[in-house]
């Protein structure tokens, strides 16, 4: 297969690209996205939620010509993966002088997430991790994440399958939050397949490994049929997104505000703060 470009050999199919226009390519979607859904304004300050792993490292890459960028990361504790992650986070930001603060759950006062056993480790881990990021980028107008097209379709469809349409209003491009950093994802419309071929392309980094914990997770039984999906049915994950998109401007939801750390929260005292009281306590 030929780059439909340049004629050159493609690294890339559909549409074929050499490593040149794919690159080019690639970059030039991420910003389209970022104008389409207006994600940065001149002058908004920006904090890079970044893990070390291959969607952070491509967003910090992607954003560091365009825009001052500092990087926030949070070590949840998971021995022999998070420490790998972290050093390869620390290595990119000191090659680009990017600033970068890790925060680990402790310091939320919460316990290590390895230190005990849980049935479901990634609630726990994506509520506190959740509320780090709140916490610590808080003076900065926009928390950029590394969320791809394929996270943003699992998301939909898990919500769907739970009925859980609440927290339809936690997603889409760009969530303003009172108060708090506007969340943004650059990576909407990007495939996970292309931040992992951006990567190793641009030799950002070789490091695919996964979190031991996510085979435990519903949202991994949810990727790999809408994977399989894929095969069947070409375009089906853009189209999952593409179809919330138009009904949120239908029907944009509220979110209502934890009374505790006035961080966003479907009712009552949010699912972070819960769980720090109840650590507390232990
Ligand atoms: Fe946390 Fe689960 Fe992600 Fe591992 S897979 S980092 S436990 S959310």
């Amino acid at each position: 297969m030929n780059c439909e470009t340049c004629g050159a050999k493609a690294v890339m199919a559909r549409p074929g690209r050499c490593k040149e226009h794919f690159i080019e390519d690639f970059e030039r979607r991420v910003h389209d996205t970022i104008k389409r859904f207006t994600l940065i304004q001149d002058g908004e300050t920006i904090c890079v939620a970044a893990s070390g792993g291959k969607d952070s490292l491509a967003l910090l890459h992607v954003l560091k010509d365009h825009h001052p960028i500092e990087a926030l990361s949070v070590d949840e504790g998971i021995a022999g993966y998070r420490d790998q992650t972290l050093d390869d986070l620390r290595s990119y930001c000191d090659a680009h002088s990017i600033p970068l603060r890790i925060v680990s759950f402790e310091d939320l006062g919460a316990k290590r997430l390895d230190a005990e056993t849980h049935d479901h480790p990634c609630s726990v881990c994506g509520v506190l991790r959740r509320k780090a990021l709140l916490e610590y980028a808080h003076d900065y107008d926009l928390l950029a994440t590394g969320h791809n097209l394929d996270d943003e379709a699992q998301t939909i469809l898990m919500n769907l399958l739970r009925n859980n349409d609440t927290l339809n209003a936690r997603i889409g491009p760009r969530i303003e939050r009172g108060d708090l950093p506007a969340r943004i994802k650059p990576f909407y419309l990007t495939p996970e397949r292309e931040v992992r071929a951006y990567c190793l392309l641009q030799g950002i980094t070789t490091n695919f490994s996964e979190c031991p914990n996510v085979v435990k997770s519903f949202r991994w039984r949810v990727g790999e049929h809408l994977s399989e999906l894929e095969r069947d049915v070409p375009g089906a994950k853009r189209n999952i997104v593409e179809r919330f998109l138009q009904q949120q401007f239908e029907d944009d939801e509220e979110l209502s505000t934890c009374p505790r750390c006035n961080g966003p929260s479907s009712s009552g005292v949010c699912q972070a703060c819960s769980l720090t009281i109840s650590a507390a306590h232990r």
